[in-house]
């Protein structure tokens, strides 16, 4: 465009020197104004598609932003939720633990009131052995038969003896599992839960014994329930049931000697 507008230029003689300036300068003023503009347009456009290109690589980074975002923020909820998950479990370990230690806290001082009361004692050296205290003292945790046998240097069938006799009174019992040879295994415990009866059993049946003691000749029983119960209800005790059994049967009147006689072949 600027040469176009130059050329004319030179063909001006000097008589139109005025006109030539005018145009000279005209041209020059349009060609400057003409590039200005073109620099300007350039420019702009150079900014515009500097800009686009700006704003999509803005964009694109923004984009790739966003994804890295989102797989960060996907791969931090993965982490927490691993986490959530690992903590759980952890809490739950942590739990059981707490569970398992409670219960043996709860075992031992069940243990403990066994030992130290003398008329449970007694009871269990008279009516199972005189080792099955001992062999209670060993079920703070539950126990095979063949590791009491060792551990009280004991005949076998002697600790199983004892076990299955308690498992009458409900004070032990036991978890079969199978051993790495396929064998059974019978891994026993304190019923804790059935402990509070025995006492109360134990209890019944001592108060019973220094009853028989006193003078009084008038005892009651139920014949379907003793066998199991073995209550042995004095006057007052019948009197206050109406001298119906639980079970609601009438319960039968026994003389001192009829329950000496029970007693003995108890
Ligand atoms: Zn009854």
């Amino acid at each position: 465009m600027s040469k176009r507008i130059n050329n004319p230029e030179r063909k001006f003689s000097g008589k139109r020197n005025e006109n030539v300036k005018h145009a000279k300068a005209a041209a020059s003023h349009r060609s400057a104004h003409a590039s200005a503009s073109k620099r300007t347009v350039a420019t702009k456009a150079h900014v515009r598609a500097s800009g686009i290109k700006k704003s999509i690589s803005i964009k694109k980074r923004a984009g790739r932003t966003i994804n890295n975002r989102e797989g960060v923020a996907k791969k931090i909820q993965a982490g927490k939720r691993l986490k959530a998950k690992e903590t759980k479990s952890q809490m739950r370990k942590i739990e059981e633990a707490m569970a398992e230690k409670t219960a043996i806290e709860r075992t031992k001082g069940i243990i403990d009131s066994i030992m130290q009361n003398e008329s449970i004692i007694s009871y269990l050296n008279k009516n199972v052995s005189k080792r099955a205290s001992e062999v209670l003292g060993l079920l703070e945790t539950p126990k095979t038969d063949e590791q009491i046998a060792e551990m009280l240097d004991m005949k076998i069938n002697g600790v199983r003896r004892i076990l299955n006799i308690m498992q009458g009174y409900g004070i032990t019992n036991y978890n079969i599992s199978k051993n790495v040879d396929g064998w059974l295994s019978f891994s026993w415990y304190i019923n804790n839960n059935k402990v509070d009866q025995f006492f109360d059993y134990v209890k019944s049946v001592s108060s019973t014994e220094s009853t028989i003691k006193d003078d009084c000749n008038d005892y009651f029983i139920c014949d379907r329930c003793y066998k199991d119960s073995k209550m042995i209800f004095t006057f007052d005790a019948a009197y206050e049931a109406n001298f119906k059994c639980s079970c609601n049967k009438l319960m039968v009147r026994k003389s001192k000697d009829d329950i000496a006689e029970i007693l003995k072949s108890a």
